[in-house]
């Protein structure tokens, strides 16, 4: 049986159709490898005896003919994202307890096509980590290494995908959460531009960064998520009316190589990359000459501010974000205090963990009115250089590659007391955040340790068809 259960959607569909496989011993086999899997921290709930429910529903509707879009689509869920009736804590201890009321419109998009809903998966508290040891139900294991990090914030949603949990996750990115622990992990993670997924129901970071993105091992099962769950919101005033096309019926189609530019940006190659990444990613490129692409260095000379930019502005963001945690209206509140403000304090001092409590500050103080021109305005300027410099170089080329982190997964525990060099694990994936364009990371291939990496593929605006179609030729 296990080898009817393919990562493609369009496989797996055909074999319940044909009856070789019921959806009942599809959920039963990811719940299995849920159970099997346990020391690697990956899901906070498993919703076993829904999807069970859920799946012998899909075999009845399989039999009558109608079934959904994604019917037998095993999907996890990122604990920042509302799944009506469950928990939603961002991994965070200031949320224990807290329920949504509603279904983000990501989820109920994917329920209306009958999508199996299996769980929610852990991550770092409030998407904010590299790593996912910010979390307060503990750190999530890489599986092809336990003592390393699955990469963060949405690592725990690379781990179900990357283990056989389910066939797609859906993550959140501000700044690379999808893409680098897909890196990290082996699989696919696809960051869409902003606005192309509503945010209706993903719990606010830095609301001009974040994206709902999806995981999954193959471009069939990305594409047709992708095309259930995009489109304008009415709930969501960013979310974006631009057309959404058939992702699924042009995935497959070879693009010409003879009319795609593609570019690498030099300044990613510099110091801080390790040697065999390099290689790596060099290699891939050199294939995709090889296949006939043209392809060109290109500079996008402010790629020096992206760090320091992305740290400025999404720390503002989120310090305005979280303000709503006040002990009032979610969630924890401590119980002992005198004054309201004390209420405030306490509830706040022990419901954020370090990172989080970190970033406030950072943010809070930027915003502060003797340094909002000194930091927050210009990093807004820096972020306007960052997405003319990719505009510029979209005039020459039609795609980007570059690494998509500048190493593999590091040891649990190695960069937890130094954010900074936690940070730089970003520095690769911020840049088309902060340019809100969509971006890639397909498995590039595995260090001399057995660890993946991934190269990223970065396109223009609403190109995300473009950028699965590029999977091919990885
Ligand atoms: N690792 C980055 C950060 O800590 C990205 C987070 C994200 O994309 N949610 O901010």
């Amino acid at each position: 049986m296990s080898d009817l259960i393919s990562s493609d959607l369009s496989a797996v569909q055909e074999s319940l159709r044909s009856g070789k496989l019921t959806c009942r011993e599809l959920v039963t086999s990811y719940l299995n490898n849920i159970e099997a899997q346990k020391d690697l921290n990956v899901f906070i709930e498993v919703f076993a005896d829904e999807a069970l429910q859920k799946a012998d529903e899909t075999d009845a509707l399989l039999k009558s003919g109608n079934a959904g879009k994604l019917a037998g689509a095993v999907i996890s869920v990122k604990d920042v994202i509302a799944i009506k009736d469950k928990g939603l804590t961002c991994s965070s201890a200031i949320l224990k307890g807290f329920k949504s009321l509603y279904d983000s419109t990501a989820v109920a998009r994917l329920r209306s096509e009958g999508a199996i809903i299996i769980g929610r998966v852990n991550c770092d508290e409030f998407a904010m980590g590299s790593s996912n040891e910010n979390s307060v139900y503990g750190p999530v294991a890489n599986p092809f290494d336990k003592t390393r990090v699955p990469g963060g914030s949405s690592g725990a949603s690379a781990v179900s995908v990357a283990a056989g949990m389910c066939i797609a996750s859906l993550g959140s990115e501000t700044g690379g959460s999808i893409r680098q622990p897909a890196s990290f992990c082996g699989v696919t993670g696809l960051k869409v531009t902003y606005g192309r997924i509503s945010r209706y129901g993903l719990v606010a970071f830095a609301s001009s960064f974040d994206t709902i993105g999806i995981f999954s091992k193959s471009n069939d099962t990305t594409s047709r998520v992708l095309e259930v769950i995009a489109g304008h919101d009415p709930n969501d005033s960013t979310s974006s009316a631009e057309h959404v096309p058939a992702y699924s019926e042009s995935v497959s189609a070879r693009l010409d190589p003879s009319k795609i530019r593609l570019g690498y940006i030099k300044e990613y190659f510099g110091e801080g990359l390790d040697g065999e990444v390099r290689d790596g990613v060099f290699g891939k490129i050199e294939a995709l000459k090889q296949n006939g692409f043209s392809v060109r260095e290109i500079s996008l000379p402010n790629s020096k501010y992206l760090i320091q930019t992305y740290y400025v502005l999404t720390c503002a963001e989120a310090s305005s974000n979280l303000s709503r945690y006040d002990g009032v209206r979610y969630g924890f509140r401590a119980e002992d205090h005198d004054s309201l403000e004390e209420m405030y304090v306490n509830t706040r001092s022990r419901g954020f963990g370090t990172e989080v409590k970190r970033r406030i500050m950072l943010g809070t103080y930027v915003l502060s009115a003797g340094y909002y021109d000194a930091y927050y305005r210009k990093a807004q300027k820096a972020r306007r250089l960052i997405r003319e410099d990719f505009e510029n170089a979209f005039r020459d080329v039609d795609y980007i590659i570059t690494p998509t982190t500048p190493t593999t997964a590091f040891r649990i525990g190695e960069k937890i007391d130094d954010p900074l060099s936690m940070y730089l694990s970003d520095i690769y994936t911020v840049s088309a955040n902060l340019a809100g364009i969509p971006a890639m990371s397909v498995p590039a291939g595995t260090d001399s340790k057995g660890l993946p990496f991934g190269i990223q593929i970065i396109g223009k605006k609403f190109d995300e068809g473009g950028l699965l179609r590029m999977w091919n030729e990885i």
